[in-house]
């Protein structure tokens, strides 16, 4: 599996550092109003590549968090006269149901800012124990950037390039600052806003120390990947690099991910353009299943432009998968039974060569768009040869085939059953009689009024257990 690493500008064959596991950072949102589509890329891709990682055999421990103490978040809570943990808590519950209906898996975990402020304070300490950081007359602690001598490694900028933009860097109330290039890590409250105590003032962390540190804390001094939008590289994932390595002595992240922008009708997405969309405005017309495939028709690193006819072109692409499971379905639910012919099975390895060209093309950097169209080359063979002369064994088998990689790129394309399955109904039944036998009435009562939850109702007749569906 390779893997284009940002840090060498390189496709690199990935070795974890532990064999068989994967520690993976992916910057999450900072909460302060619904994510947008810009915010769902980075999503869908990861979320895929942890997908891939996981049918390889790979257990992957996937960290994102949730910037829940920003500018934008105290902005928001002062307009509404809340506090700002009304605001982060409301807009974390929105993304998470964004997530699910994007089938984006929730992470091994997600912590949050506010959370870790203990060990943001102790990096922070380290550096300034160390030197490479330093408090200034108003209590703001400041990075000492020029002691750190690779800064620059992962945006591949030189600190003397840096230096001619010195001014830009300036931001106004950081003149105490002794270097333009020094960024902050701790500053000063201001009246009405959330802060923590801590041995420099009374304040909030910066917004590049919380990656540092929720990464330690989850995953280890060292990880296998790190990933994000390509805006992140700098200066953000610059300033964790240098926090990072700077305080652990290790080198922070060994493969460096980043996906390409989204543009709206090929030009930027912005409020003031008119062209800006979150995803739940794209949920009020399409199925977000669509906007996920929309996502993944492009390779992660080429910049996707989205406007209303490539939307639907998704959509059809979409379809065209979810019709051919449904035909397949059908079609097994009425053919014979029994064995596959000769000639089925012959077919059947033959649908094997686009499992191996969707492997070979997800290898290659997680090339999703040529994954893809082997799934269309699948669905193509499977409309071809499979009919209502084919063997339901060969039918279900060809349907299984689109069901397992299209699920890998997370792609929802067969409707789950309603309800419970008979398997499961039965399963209960038997553990409520042995509740019965065991005169455990209480749990057996409460298996009874489970299934009639789920519309199961009981009789208990001389011959045994009736069920029947209400
Ligand atoms: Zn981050």
């Amino acid at each position: 599996m390779k893997i284009y690493n940002t840090l060498s500008k390189k496709k690199e064959e990935f070795v974890p550092i532990e064999e068989g596991k994967v520690r993976m950072y992916v910057c999450g949102p900072t909460v302060y109003n619904l994510i947008h589509i810009g915010n769902a890329r980075p999503m869908i891709v990861f979320d895929t590549v942890r997908r891939y990682m996981e049918h390889k055999g790979l257990e992957v421990n996937y960290v994102s968090n949730f910037t829940d103490v920003d500018d934008k978040i105290i902005k928001k809570a002062v307009e509404e006269g809340v506090d700002a943990a009304v605001i982060s808590k409301r807009y974390i519950e929105e993304c998470k149901k964004d997530m699910e209906a994007m089938n984006v898996r929730p992470a091994t975990m997600h912590p949050l800012a506010t959370e870790e402020i203990d060990g943001m304070l102790d990096m922070i300490g380290k550096l300034v124990e160390q030197g490479y950081a330093y408090k200034a007359e108003d209590g703001t602690v400041y990075f000492r950037t020029r002691n750190f001598k690779e800064y620059g490694k992962l945006s591949h900028k030189n600190l003397d390039d840096l230096q001619g933009g010195n001014r830009s860097l300036l931001v106004s109330g950081e003149g105490q600052k002794e270097d333009g290039l020094d960024f902050v890590l701790w500053k000063p409250k201001k009246e009405g806003e959330p802060y923590w105590e801590s041995p420099w003032c009374n304040g909030r962390p910066g917004w590049h120390i919380e990656c540092s540190v929720m990464s330690k804390r989850y995953l280890g001094d060292e990880i296998d990947i790190h990933a994000g939008g390509e805006d992140l590289v700098f200066p953000h994932h610059e300033n964790e690099i240098a926090q990072s390595e700077a305080a652990n002595g290790k080198t922070f992240a060994r493969y460096w991910m980043h996906n390409a922008f989204l543009n709206i009708d090929n030009r930027k997405m912005s409020k003031s353009a008119g062209n800006f969309f979150t995803v739940r405005d794209i949920s009020e017309k399409y199925d977000l299943q669509v906007l996920r495939f929309f996502m993944l028709s492009a390779h992660y690193r080429s910049p996707l432009n989205f406007s209303a006819e490539l939307m639907e072109a998704a959509k059809n692409g979409y379809e065209r998968i979810v019709t051919s499971v449904g035909n397949l379905n059908y079609l097994a639910g009425n053919a014979a039974q029994g064995d596959m012919s000769g000639e089925e099975k012959k077919l059947l390895a033959e649908a094997g060569n686009f499992e191996a060209k969707f492997d070979e093309a997800m290898d290659d950097d997680f090339n999703t768009a040529d994954a893809i169209a082997a799934i269309f080359e699948l669905v193509k063979f499977a409309n071809t040869y499979g009919n209502e002369k084919s063997s339901a064994a060969f039918l279900t088998a060809l349907k299984e085939k689109i069901v397992e990689l299209s699920d890998i790129c997370g792609l929802l394309v067969e409707k789950k059953e309603e309800g419970m399955l008979d398997e499961e109904i039965e399963g209960l039944i038997e553990e409520r009689q042995a509740a019965r036998k065991a005169k455990n009435f209480a749990r057996a009562d409460e298996i009874r009024k489970e299934l009639l939850e789920k519309g199961i109702i009981l009789e208990d007749t001389r011959e045994g257990v009736k069920w029947k569906r209400a």
